[in-house]
């Protein structure tokens, strides 16, 4: 909604809020804050608020200086979990420099950016993300462990799903922030949840994307339990995905939808997917960040490996969902929830407008299960793969210029440092799996 300062400070005084938490995400979809105490609600409005950004990562700069917190007035919201009493509220906040112009490295502003560009020519980018997560329990010292105690499977009812209670809990809390919850449901896996919530314009869906985490694991942890996001907790089971549904409207109508077409799509659905396709090698290793990320895209748990897009095969990459009236969505399902979603959300809308503006052409729907089939034959179908690992992925992001374009020159320099850092440190383990096969064999 939007607040006017005037507004804000009445309600924080009728809802006796004594804390108000400034929150922006850093480059690697992590959720930071600094707390106010309400005497400075005032003062953070006029954008006032100064962070020292020198320890946080992403934000290293040869000349270290102050940034400013902006608060965006529109996502003031109360926190339900903290107490009722000197409640703790919330704003998110941009990031701008000194003089006055806004923190170019920010991945809200990355997202802003976007969404300006395509503003620009008329389009409006409607996002409905799927989160996917384990209720994992925690040990004797309240440490998170990989087990679950249920059994239960994909949309199981109590008494076996014992993660019933927790999710009821998020989804009230979470509805109690405004969130309008589409639904819920066990997911594949022993112990993994699904919550799901309503379109809403992509800056929304990102910084809800953001506070559904916290909420979350907050809540779990009231129930004794831990919530992870983690791509792929447990071998041999699904891992967890963010599936992406995307509508993209033009003068208040969905630009992908044409009745006339045999799928319900139109020239436009098929040349946003073939933009995505384009960079789709060059966009994993923001959706899909981690090591782990690519744990949970081999082949076998329903999560896409091959570049392929279909109305039916649930391992496409992206999936043309059955059209209910006018509201034809395109589903990428390669992201994870470890990714950060306003970066996610950029480079899918930027991909997807390169699509339509160079009148992309679209590979074949895939018919048929490619399961079986190895890369040669695939190659023969002019099927190619997503990367297969971080490295790769990395490779494979340094490569294409568009996706640099989006990120900026510096995001992409940092990014790419740290995270094949990440890939070398990894790469240094020895496994349990490792040891188990070659200990005593060689
Ligand atoms: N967990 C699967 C994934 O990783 C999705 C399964 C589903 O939603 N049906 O994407
Ligand atoms: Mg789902
Ligand atoms: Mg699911
Ligand atoms: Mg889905």
């Amino acid at each position: 909604e939007n607040y006017t300062k005037e507004a804000i400070l009445q309600m924080a005084e009728e809802e006796d809020v004594e804390f108000i938490r400034l929150q922006f995400t850093d480059m690697f979809g992590c959720l930071k804050n600094i707390a106010i105490p309400y005497s400075k609600l005032e003062k953070a409005m006029d954008n006032k608020c100064v962070i020292d950004v020198s320890s946080i990562e992403g934000f290293v700069r040869d000349e270290e200086y102050d940034m400013y917190l902006y608060p965006d007035l529109s996502t003031f919201s109360i926190l339900p979990w903290r107490p009722q009493q000197g409640k703790v509220a919330r704003f998110v906040c941009d990031i701008y420099n000194e003089d006055g112009t806004p923190y170019i490295e920010s991945p809200r502003y990355i997202l802003k950016k976007a969404l300006e560009k395509a503003k620009a020519k008329g389009y409006t980018l409607m996002v409905n993300p799927e989160c996917e997560f384990f209720l994992f329990h925690t040990d004797d010292n309240g440490m998170p462990t990989t087990t679950t105690h249920e059994k239960a499977g994909y949309m199981d009812l109590s008494p076996i799903d014992l993660g019933e209670n927790a999710r009821r809990d998020m989804v009230l809390t979470l509805e109690e922030m405004g969130y309008d919850i589409e639904s819920s449901h066990h997911e594949i896996a022993p112990g993994q949840h699904e919550i799901d919530f309503e379109y809403s314009e992509a800056m929304e869906t990102a910084d809800k994307v953001m506070t559904f985490k916290t909420a979350v694991r907050t809540i779990a942890k009231r129930h004794g339990l831990h919530a992870t996001f983690m791509p792929k907790p447990r071998a041999g089971v699904n891992g967890s995905g963010m599936h992406v549904n995307m509508m993209l409207m033009k003068d208040g109508k969905n630009v992908f939808t044409d009745k006339n077409d045999e799928l319900g799509l139109s020239k436009e659905a098929y040349q946003f997917m073939a933009g995505i396709f384009a960079h789709i090698k060059g966009m994993t290793a923001i959706c899909n960040p981690l090591v782990n990320s690519y744990k949970r895209l081999a082949p076998g748990f329903e999560a896409p490996s091959d570049i392929t897009w279909s109305s039916r095969q649930r391992t496409a990459l992206i999936r043309v969902p059955q059209n209910v009236e006018g509201g034809t969505r395109l589903e990428l399902r390669s992201p994870d929830a470890s990714s950060n979603p306003y970066l996610v959300l950029a480079l899918c809308l930027e991909a997807g407008l390169d699509g339509i503006e160079k009148q992309m052409e679209l590979s074949p729907e895939l018919k048929r299960s490619i399961r079986k089939l190895n890369k040669k034959e695939k190659e023969e179908m002019g099927i190619n793969s997503l990367p297969e690992n971080l490295n790769d992925a990395l490779n494979e992001f340094h490569a294409d210029e568009l996706v640099k374009e989006v990120l900026g020159k510096d995001f992409t320099k940092y990014y790419l440092k740290a995270k094949k850092e990440e890939w070398l440190e990894y790469m240094e383990q020895v496994s349990e799996w490792e040891l188990e096969q070659y200990l005593y064999r060689v």
